[in-house]
């Protein structure tokens, strides 16, 4: 599964940017129609989550949990939808 940032409620704070431990959320480029600029998922494949599929809880939400705007959301449907073992 794949985080999503909703353009119409992030206002660019880039906090999620910052928690990552895995550099996943970068800084973006693009105005929102809100005029902020949201940051982008640049590399989601290195998530945390990313073989995850619904049925796994995930390990890692820092960014969801940081973002005071709520957001982030998961996308299920994105990533590998594979089943994983205990890491
Ligand atoms: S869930 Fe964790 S690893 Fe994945 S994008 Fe968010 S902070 Fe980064
Ligand atoms: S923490 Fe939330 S509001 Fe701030 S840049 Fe990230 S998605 Fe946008």
């Amino acid at each position: 599964m794949e985080v999503r940032v909703h353009q119409d409620y992030c206002k660019g704070c880039r906090l999620c940017v910052t928690v990552c431990p895995r550099k996943v959320i970068e800084e973006g480029a693009e105005l929102s129609e809100r005029g902020y600029v949201p940051p982008i998922v640049a590399h989601p494949e290195k998530c945390a989550n990313w073989k995850r599929t619904d049925k796994k809880k995930a390990v890692c939400e820092m960014c969801i949990l940081t973002c005071p705007d709520h957001a982030l959301e998961w996308d299920k449907k994105a990533g590998p939808q594979q089943e994983v073992g205990e890491e």
